[in-house]
Order: structure tokens, then sequence, then C-alpha cells
């Protein structure tokens, strides 16, 4: 599985700076394959993993996760986005009936769907209509009957018996029988070909002309494959969609149809259709579904607890140190440090530390990048020398400049900074100043 392989990439990356090109591009072949295999579309893909890419290499770096388990955390995160973040609940009409239109190939699971809806809705308190407004095939408006049977909501049909009847007035009528029989929510089902067919999206588009639905919501089979992206674009241009439903979502475990089509329409994706009884239905999770597409459950859930780790251990540390009275060395400034740029701008971050507004001025000029080579001095020294900077003579600092590949000067001036930090930090704990984190033990 993805994340076997990914495991095993991991363990040829070092979790040292910045995230280089061969950490990220090593993980990302890993991701890309996974893509391809799941069957999402080449164009989504080369878009996708581009995105990834560039995001990736500006990261900053985490202090606990490795580059591999950045990347992943990456990719998760562009992939929950990309599917609708949030799962989108469906927009209700504030006068009643609200209209809800299916669209989409023919076999694709409108007329399963259109029951699984009226099912739902009525669990959730609604009274769902549907409306038989597929008039192409002979057996459409039987099987849509059977369907409301099972659901147990009132269908809508022409009588049979008057020949072929014209689907968008038997739309139009559906309303005002709604509004008669108290139905809050209307559900048109539509006719469709196998392929795109003009004549049919045309009727789609004339039916919703004449209802003007609160949502029409576009079905596709999640076993289209390659063929999703074609599909979905010919629907958004010929009907035009609010939302999408994935079905048949049963028999395709990797889902490579949803990314495709959130991809390349961005209209959320809003249930999903899993099984033929009517109960196999469900309000589409973002989240699920991107951990479904790249099959690494597990390793998101190392990466939560790493990171839930590493924040609460540090924090500890640091505030036990602080409250004992003793002092703070390089490896917490370096903490702090990282700690704050993790956090978002380090202008802001101090700014809002409390004493620091007497520094405005050196804030002014705060470079964040300044971080970076901070950093980089104080990943040069040895543990002994960031535990006991006193220790820092002349030869270890330039020892430590040629390693951090800059100036002694640098490493001066970092060395007066950090003892600056220092003093405030005793400072703080004597008078029980309010430092994040430090608690109030002094
Ligand atoms: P329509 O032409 O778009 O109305 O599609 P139908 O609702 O008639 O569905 C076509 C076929 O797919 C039928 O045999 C359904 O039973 C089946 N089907 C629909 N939704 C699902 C699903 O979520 N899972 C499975 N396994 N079959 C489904
Ligand atoms: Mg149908």
């Amino acid at each position: 599985s993805l994340s076997d392989r990914l495991t095993a990439t991991f363990k040829n990356l070092r979790g040292k700076g910045r995230l280089s090109e061969a950490d990220v591009d090593a993980t990302i072949r890993e991701i890309r394959r996974a893509l391809l295999d799941a069957d999402v579309a080449l164009p989504v893909v080369r878009a996708f993993i581009g995105r990834i890419r560039e995001r990736a290499l500006s990261e900053e770096v985490s202090g606990a996760l490795n580059p591999g388990q950045q990347v992943v955390k990456v990719v998760n995160d562009e992939l929950v986005g990309i599917l609708g973040g949030e799962t989108r609940r469906l927009n209700y009409a504030k006068r009643p009936p609200t209209v809800i239109m299916l669209a989409g190939l023919q076999g694709a699971g409108k007329t399963t769907l259109a029951g699984k809806l009226a099912h739902w809705l009525k669990s959730e308190g609604h009274r769902p209509m549907l409306v038989a407004a597929d008039l192409q095939r002979p057996n459409a408006v039987n099987q849509l009957e059977i369907v409301g049977e099972r659901a147990g909501a009132f269908v809508y049909a022409p009588e049979p018996g008057n020949g072929v009847g014209d689907p968008v007035q038997v739309a139009t009528d559906s309303l005002e029988v709604a509004k008669s029989k108290l139905h809050d929510v209307v559900i048109v089902d539509t006719a469709g070909r196998l392929g795109i067919d003009e004549e049919l999206m045309q009727q789609a588009a004339d039916i919703r002309t004449a209802v003007n639905p609160d949502e029409v919501l576009f079905v596709i089979d999640a076993m289209i494959g390659q063929d999703a992206v074609k599909t979905a674009e010919a629907f958004l241009e010929g009907v035009d969609f609010t939302g999408v439903v994935l079905s048949k979502l049963d028999g395709d475990s990797r889902g490579g149809a949803a990314l495709s089509v959130a991809e390349v329409t961005g209209k959320p994706i809003m249930f999903a259709s899993t099984g033929e009884s009517m109960k196999e239905f469900e309000q589409f999770h973002p989240d699920r579904m991107a951990d479904r597409i790249l099959d690494m459950g597990d390793i998101l859930t190392l990466i939560e607890q790493a990171e839930k780790n590493f924040d609460e251990k540090e924090t500890a540390k640091l505030q036990k140190k602080v409250e004992a009275g003793e002092d703070f060395d390089l490896n917490d400034f370096l903490t702090q440090m990282s700690g704050l740029k993790k956090m978002g701008s380090m202008k802001k971050m101090l700014g809002m530390m409390p004493g620091m507004s007497q520094y405005k001025d050196q804030l002014e000029n705060f470079d964040e990048r300044e971080v970076d080579r901070v950093e980089a001095i104080v990943r040069s020294m040895t543990p002994a020398e960031r535990t006991n900077p006193k220790i820092l003579n002349g030869s270890r600092r330039s020892r430590i400049a040629k390693g951090a590949g800059t100036t002694v000067t640098a490493v001066n001036q970092l060395m007066e900074r950090f003892t600056q930090a220092q003093k405030m930090m005793r400072g703080m704990t004597r008078g029980g100043g309010g430092m994040p984190g430090a608690g109030g033990g002094g």
C-alpha cells in the first residue's frame, strides 16, 4: 500500500533544515503513483502535484515531523481543501418547496439516489416528493415509483397511457402539486444518455429554467475513472450544477473520480451513494475521502500524534525549567524561535509578548529569515555548547561560524541576543511575568 511505500521512503530522509527538493520529490513520486492508481485523471494529477511541490518547498520545517511526514501533511491538507474542506449542507429554499434537480448520464445512479435522498430527508423531518421527469426510457417512471415506495415518498408522474409526455411540463406542474399536498422538498429525476447528448442536455437545461431549483445535483458514477473529467465538464457547461453526488462508491475503493470532479469543477461533493439499498447513502466527508484516496490513514494518525506529543513535550519541558529557575539555554532558545515561527508572523508574536513594546523599533526591522540563520548557527553547536553557552570561546565560535556558513560576527551577535533573552526570562520568572506557557511559578 501507499502507507508502506511511504514509510520506506521516509527511512531515507533526514530531518534537517528546510525541506530539500530531493526530499520532497521522493515523497511526491509515491503520492503521484497513488493518485494514478486511484484513477485520478492525468491533468488533475499534474496540476495537483505541481501545487503540492511548490507548497512543500516553501513550508517551514516542523520540529515535530520528519520531511516525508511533512510532505504527506501538505498533501493531505491540499486534498481536503480541494474536496471542499467542510461537509457542504443542502441549501433549503426560504419559501418551500425546496427544489432539488438531479442530472447525470444514464446509469449514473440518479433514480436510485432520488429514493435515497427522499429516505434521508424523511429521517431529517421533511416531507419529500419525487418527480418523474425522465420520460425517455419506457420503464423509467415505473422504476421511480418502485423507488418511491421503498423510500415511503409520494411520486408525481404523468398519467399512464397518455403517450410520451413533456418532461419540462411535468416538472413545472409538480411544483403546484407539491404546494397543494404540502411537500416541502421536491426531487426532480431527469433522463440521461449513455454518452453526452446535446438534446438531453438541452432538456435538462430547460427543466432547470422551468423549476429554478435550489440545488442541481450532478450524479456521477465513481467507477467512471478517467472519463470523470470530460463528463463533469460537459454537464457543468450544459446544465450547470451546484453540487456533486458520487454514486457506486462501494464499487471503487479509491475514489479518484472525487478528486477529478472536485478539481475540475470547483463544486462541492455533497453526498455519496454506497450501495443499492436505501440506507447506503451518506453525507460526503472530505477528510475521510482524502484518507481513502491516498490510503494513508495510519501515517496521518502517526503525524497527528507526533505533532501533539512534540508540542506538549516541548512546552512542558520549558515550563518546568523556567519554574525551577534553571537557566534558559540555547536549545530552549531554538525551540522558542521555531515555535514562534510555526505560530505565524514573528513580528506579530513578538509584538504581543509582554515587555516587548520597548523594542518596537527593533521589531520593525525584524527579519523572519533571521530565525533560519539563528537555527543554522545553533544547529552547528555541539549539545554541550547548547546547554552551556559559557564554554563558547573564540575557536569554538569560529568553528560554529564555518559550520553554519556564516561569520564569527554573526555568531557573536546571536550570543548577545541570547544573553538578553536569558536575562529577560530570569526577570520574568522572578517577577512572575506573563510569558505564555511560563506559568506563575517563581
Ligand atoms: P440512472 O440511470 O442515473 O437513474 O441510474 P439508476 O439509479 O437507474 O442506477 C443504475 C444502476 O446502478 C442500477 O442497477 C442501480 O441499482 C445501480 N446503483 C445505483 N446507485 C448505486 C450504488 O451506490 N451502488 C451500487 N452498487 N449500485 C448502484
Ligand atoms: Mg433514472
